[in-house]
Parts: structure tokens; C-alpha cells; sequence
């Protein structure tokens, strides 16, 4: 589809003087030219965002007059965007957000692929994924933090405080699953990583992300079992095939006690099957795509089998949300669910604490104004072990992309007690300019998605869609400076619903009261909903902080 008017360089722009009327609507007209930054953005020309087709707004034009009315949006006023275009400005009050913000969303029959695109193409709507539309993307800090944190739910549920001693095996070092060498390091393990693609491998080696690159399996498997044994914190890499390796590697009885897969099995035609040479890969899949499907899945069966095989030796397995599973079984190999998906072994345990993807971005642009940030909340969690190794670690490794920003993992009470924090920061000067403060909609109370964030839930409530609506509504009524409903990111369209939103603590008092009803009540809605879903922990997690859920006598 068109974009509308000439695509441009944008940024957002920086420091402590704001062109809006109020900090609100300067931090969503920052934010979203933060999202279309080169530095942030896969394809700032077509206003993409990330996660293939996501953008930040449905075309420039649009794009043009949304940025004109957040600078003359008042602060009793509420802009509409629906599916990145501005329809409408309304009189509010003071406490509703700026930005109400509805993206991709159909009716049920209709949701699906196929119509969305005719849609798309008439100029209709726009994919927003997740953070693309909502306007709080911080570029690839937040895959290294949610990677990172898995690993870190692993070793709490099996290993301990961290993965010292245990090597970790898996596939694919693109886009996303880059950052698995460097979360498992960040844990105290050891990775041995297989990707077909050995450019993917010299990156993630030019980035600090990967340690070692092995030249053959054999040499490969030495490097990972020393590790291993002496427990140090290593990531190795080795050009293969997956489908062939991982049932080698369980043949040789490699000592993998953590085993999953990053490889882009989602789609078929971008899984290497076995036997096909690299180089072929293009032309193969582009001349025969239904034999190459066929192949590839057949060849994901292979490498499922292998998966379920180090599960029965006795290894944590799980499927990192590549549907790899899936493929394998349509293949025809009927065990290939013998092992879990990672959000119902590893995030919901998190999730019934409130507890996702918290992030913040410095609107002054200053670096130091997110050091300051650091510093904060080490002095508030300093001792949280594992969120203190992280705070460190990024401050040190991580590079900024536009704004400079922080992600990380705080749960029900710990999110309003670091946005009171900030905003007193900010009222004292010693933070420069306002924060935004969001989350990702991968998050505890805001997203219905049954083929990841709610696969498996204890009441069978996986596609009981109520909640990011619900949670939605919450957050306008609890002071949000923007709020979102969203449609299909993360698993496509027709698979699921979700909600965003951002408060930004300006350092006024009433930023400081609508930060406390936001970021308390924003992760309140997942407690909730884990608590009626039957999760004790979730209960109790609602006792301890007072959430009243009447149902259960409160
Ligand atoms: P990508 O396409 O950038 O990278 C996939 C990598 O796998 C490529 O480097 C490719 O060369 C390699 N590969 C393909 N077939 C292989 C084979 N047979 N053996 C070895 N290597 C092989 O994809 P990405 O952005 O890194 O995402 C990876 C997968 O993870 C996708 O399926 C994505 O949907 C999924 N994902 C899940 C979550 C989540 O829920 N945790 C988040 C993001 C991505």
C-alpha cells in the first residue's frame, strides 16, 4: 500500500523546552517520531516499525497531522488515531489521556489475514504490531531483556539463583534469537548455539553477543562441555543445520541441561530443511514453495523428536514461541507437545506477581538522564539479585537506539514505587526533562493471545478476550497519557488482542498521582486476572497489596 506524502528523516526531537502545550502531548509527539527514527525503526520509509508490516502511523500524510495536533492539543482534549490515521479531536478533562489510540482491530469473522490486507490496500488500516502503533518501541534492548529474563525464570524454577554450570542448546541467531548467547551468559551459563547462516554468527560476534565460534561440531561440543564443567559463562556458535545437529548432538549424549529453538519455524519457508544446501535455499523455496514446506516440516519433526528426546533425558525443554511444535505435528509427529511453551512454563509464575516489561525513555535525550534512572532503581531493588545483574549489565553493554531508555521486569507495587521515584527526579531536576513511562503489551493483565501469553491458562480462559479490553478502559480511567487497543501482534491477525499504554512523569503533583493510579492499577488488572483464572499465587500476590477481587469474598 502508499504512504502518502514524501517519506523523510525523522527523529524526536531533544531536550528540556517542549513545543506542545503540555508534557503529555510532547512526549507522545516525541515518542512517536522516537518509533520512525532510523536508529529504532526496520523501515522508517514505509513507517515500519518492527515485526514486519508494524507501523507507527497509516501514512505520512497522517503522520504529518498527528504531529500538528498533539502541538496544539490542549490539556482538556483527547486525539483519536484509528489504525495510525487522526480522526477526531474531543473535549475531555485534565486526568483523560491525550492519546486514544485503536489499531487493526476487526470483527471476528472477518479477522483474518486474507481480509485485513484488502483492507490495507483500500487504506482502511494498518498493522500496528505491539509498541509500533502505541509509540513506545525502544529498539532491541527489549528482546535481550525478555530473552534474559526467561533464562533467569528457568534457573529460578530448576536451577537456582542463575545458570552457572549448565549449558544451554539451541538454534538461530537472527533478529530475535541473537540475543539468547548473550541472556544465557548474562545468567552464569554456557550456550552453544547452532545457526545454517554463518553471517548471522560473525555479527552476533561483532556485537559482544555471541563469545566463540566453534569450525566443527566436534570442536563445538568440546568448547560447550568445558564450559560447562568449569561453570563458566560462555557462548559458543556453529555453522549446521538444527533439523540435523540437535538429533547429533542427543546421539553423542551432549550434556544439554536446557534445550530450545530460535530458528524462524513460524513460517516454512524460512526454516532450512535438512539436506538443502544454504546457497539453494532462495531459489528453492521461491521455485517449489509446497515441496519446500513439505520438507521443512518434515525436517522440524526431526528436530522436535530430538527436542523431546533431551526431555526425556532429563533437560528443561521448551518452545520459545516459534510454533515449532505446531509444524512438527502437522508433519505428523505426534509428540510433539510432550514438551511446553514458555509462557506457561516460565512467564505466568511472573505474571501472577504483576510483573512484565516496565520501560521508560529519557524525552531530553540525555544518556545520563537514564543513568540517573539506573541509579534509582538499584537504590529502590538493590536487593533483587537478578534485577540488579541486569540494571548493571545494560547500563555497561547495552547501546541506545534514539531515545535513550530502559526495560525492565517490576511487578504489582514495584512499578508505582520506581514512577513516583522518577517523577521526584524529574520535580528535582536531577533528571533533565519528563519520562515516558510504558510497558510492552506482552504483559501481565493486557493481552489475550492463546498461542502465547495465554497458552494454557489453568481455566481454559485462553482466548477469553475481555481482559486488554478491560485493561484498556483501566488505564483511561486511571490517568494514562495515551492508551491503546490493539489487534494480532506478536502472532498475527485473528490470534489476538491487546492493550498499551504510557504515563509520563512530567515532576508535577498531578503527574505523581496519576503515575500511582496507573502503574498500581495497570498490573492490577494481571493479577486479576491470573487470580480468576485460579492461580493461588496470583491471590495471594492480590492479598498482600490490597486488590479487591469480590469474588473471593473481598
Ligand atoms: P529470523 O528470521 O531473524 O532468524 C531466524 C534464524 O534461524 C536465521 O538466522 C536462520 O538462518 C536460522 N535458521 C533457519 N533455519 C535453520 C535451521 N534449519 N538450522 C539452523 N538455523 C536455521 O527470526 P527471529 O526474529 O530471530 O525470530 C525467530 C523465531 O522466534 C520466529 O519464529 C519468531 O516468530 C519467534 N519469536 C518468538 C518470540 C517469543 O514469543 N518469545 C519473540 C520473537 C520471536
Amino acid at each position: 500500500m502508499g504512504t502518502g506524502s514524501a517519506p523523510r528523516t525523522v527523529r524526536a526531537p531533544r531536550g528540556t523546552a517542549r513545543t506542545a502545550k503540555g508534557w503529555p502531548q510532547e512526549a507522545a509527539l516525541r515518542m512517536l517520531h522516537n518509533n520512525l527514527d532510523p536508529e529504532v525503526a526496520e523501515h522508517p520509509d514505509r513507517l515500519v516499525v518492527y515485526g514486519g508490516s508494524g507501523r507507527a502511523a497509516r501514512d505520512w500524510a497522517s503522520f504529518d497531522r498527528i504531529t500538528a495536533v498533539l502541538r496544539e492539543l490542549g490539556d482538556d482534549e483527547t486525539l483519536l488515531v484509528q489504525s495510525g490515521r487522526p480522526v477526531g479531536v474531543l473535549p475531555t478533562h485534565e486526568w483523560a489521556p491525550r492519546v486514544l489510540i485503536a489499531n487493526a482491530n476487526l470483527v471476528g469473522d472477518w479477522s483474518n489475514w486474507e481480509e485485513f490486507r484488502r483492507l490495507e490496500a483500500l487504506g482502511l488500516t494498518m498493522y500496528g504490531q505491539m509498541t509500533a502503533g502505541s509509540w513506545i518501541y525502544i529498539g532491541t534492548q527489549g528482546i535481550l531483556q525478555g530473552t534474559y529474563e526467561t533464562f533467569g525464570a528457568v534457573a529460578a524454577k530448576r536451577f537456582g539463583a542463575d545458570l552457572a554450570g549448565t549449558l544451554t542448546l539451541t538454534a538461530g541467531l537472527g533478529g530475535m534469537g541473537g540475543a539468547q548467547p548473550l541472556a544465557v551468559t548474562l545468567n552464569g551459563g554456557a550456550a552453544l548455539v547452532v545457526e545454517c547462516d554463518a553471517t548471522r554468527i560473525e555479527r552476533r560476534l561483532a556485537q559482544g553477543y555471541l563469545d566463540e565460534r566453534a569450525d566443527s561440531l566436534d570442536e563445538a561440543l568440546a568448547l560447550a562441555e568445558r564450559a560447562r564443567t568449569e561453570r563458566r559463562a560462555v557462548s559458543i556458535g556453529v555453522v549446521g543445520n538444527a533439523a540435523e545437529t540437535v538429533p547429533e548432538l542427543l546421539r553423542r549424549g551432549a550434556p544439554a541441561d536446557i534445550v530450545t529453538d530460535q530458528t524462524s519455524a513460524h513460517d516454512p519457508l524460512a526454516y532450512l530443511p535438512a539436506g538443502v544446501d544454504f546457497d539453494d535455499w532462495a531459489d528453492y523455496a521461491a521455485r517449489d514453495p509446497e515441496g519446500f514446506t513439505r520438507r521443512a516440516r518434515d525436517s522440524m519433526a526431526a528436530h522436535v523428536e530430538a527436542m523431546v528426546g533431551f526431555a526425556d533425558a532429563g533437560a528443561e525443554v521448551f518452545d520459545y514461541g516459534n510454533s515449532i511444535r505446531g509444524e512438527a505435528r502437522t508433519a505428523g509427529y505426534t509428540r510433539a507437545f510432550d514438551f511446553p511453551g514458555f509462557v506457561p512454563a516460565y512467564i505466568r509464575p511472573l505474571f501472577c506477581q504483576g510483573k512484565g516489561p516496565f520501560r521508560w525513555a529519557a524525552l531530553s535525550g540525555d544518556p545520563g538522564d537514564i543513568a540517573r534512572t539506573d541509579r534509582a532503581v538499584l537504590e529502590l531493588f538493590g536487593d533483587d539479585d537478578h534485577l540488579s545483574r541486569w540494571i548493571r549489565t545494560a547500563g555497561e553493554r547495552v547501546s541506545f537506539q534514539g531515545l535513550p531508555a530502559r526495560i525492565c521486569w517490576l511487578g504489582q507495587g514495584e512499578r508505582a514505587a520506581a514512577g513516583l521515584r522518577f517523577n521526584e527526579l524529574v520535580a528535582s531536576g536531577e533528571i533533565s526533562a519528563p519520562l515516558a513511562i510504558g510497558r510492552d503489551h506482552l504483559d501481565t493483565g493486557s493481552v489475550a493471545s492463546p498461542y502465547r501469553e495465554t497458552e494454557a491458562m489453568a481455566d481454559g480462559s485462553d482466548a477469553i478476550a475481555d481482559w486488554p479490553l478491560l485493561n484498556a478502559l483501566v488505564n483511561t480511567a486511571s490517568g494514562a497519557s495515551w492508551v491503546s487497543i490493539h489487534h494480532g501482534g506478536g502472532v498475527g491477525i485473528g490470534r489476538s488482542l491487546h492493550a498499551g499504554q504510557v504515563a509520563v512523569a512530567d515532576g508535577s503533583a498531578l503527574a505523581a498521582r496519576k503515575l500511582e493510579r496507573v502503574l498500581s492499577n495497570d498490573p492490577a488488572t494481571g493479577v486479576i486476572r491470573h487470580a480468576d483464572a485460579g492461580y493461588g499465587q496470583a491471590e495471594d500476590v492480590a492479598r498482600e497489596h490490597g486488590i479487591r477481587l469480590p469474588m473471593s469474598g473481598d
